[in-house]
C-alpha cells in the first residue's frame, strides 16, 4: 500500500478517489473518519488517498497531478438549462445533468 494524495477537503479527496476508480486504481480514503467527527481535539487531520497495489501508486500519482492542477483553472459555470452554477471540475450539470456547453467550446 502507498499514500498518493492528501487534503484537508473530503470532497477533494472524493475527487481523486473517483478518479483514480475511474482508471481502474484500486484506492481507499484513510482518516476519513476525522473529517466527520471532528472530537479528536486536531484543527484538521489531513485525509489520505493510498492505494492497495505499491505499483499503481507513480500511475496514481502523476494522473492526479494532471486531472486536479487541470481542474483548478476551470471557472464555475452556470446551466444553460436550470441556471445552476456548478464547479468549474464538473462536466456535466449536478442538478440535471447538463453538459457543459462551455467545456465543448474549448476543446
Ligand atoms: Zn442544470
Amino acid at each position: 500500500m502507498k499514500k498518493v494524495y492528501t487534503h484537508e477537503n473530503l470532497t477533494m479527496l472524493q475527487t481523486a478517489k473517483g478518479l483514480l476508480e475511474n482508471s481502474g486504481v484500486d484506492c481507499f480514503v484513510k482518516n476519513e473518519f476525522h473529517a466527520s467527527g471532528g472530537h479528536v481535539g486536531l484543527e484538521s487531520v489531513p485525509l489520505e488517498l493510498w492505494v492497495h497495489n505499491s505499483a499503481d501508486a507513480e500511475t496514481a500519482i502523476s494522473l492526479l497531478e494532471s486531472e486536479l492542477s487541470e481542474q483548478s483553472d476551470k471557472p464555475a459555470w452556470i446551466c444553460s438549462k436550470c441556471k445552476e452554477e456548478n464547479d468549474g471540475s464538473f462536466e456535466t450539470c449536478w442538478k440535471c445533468q447538463t453538459e457543459n456547453a462551455a467545456t465543448e467550446q474549448a476543446s
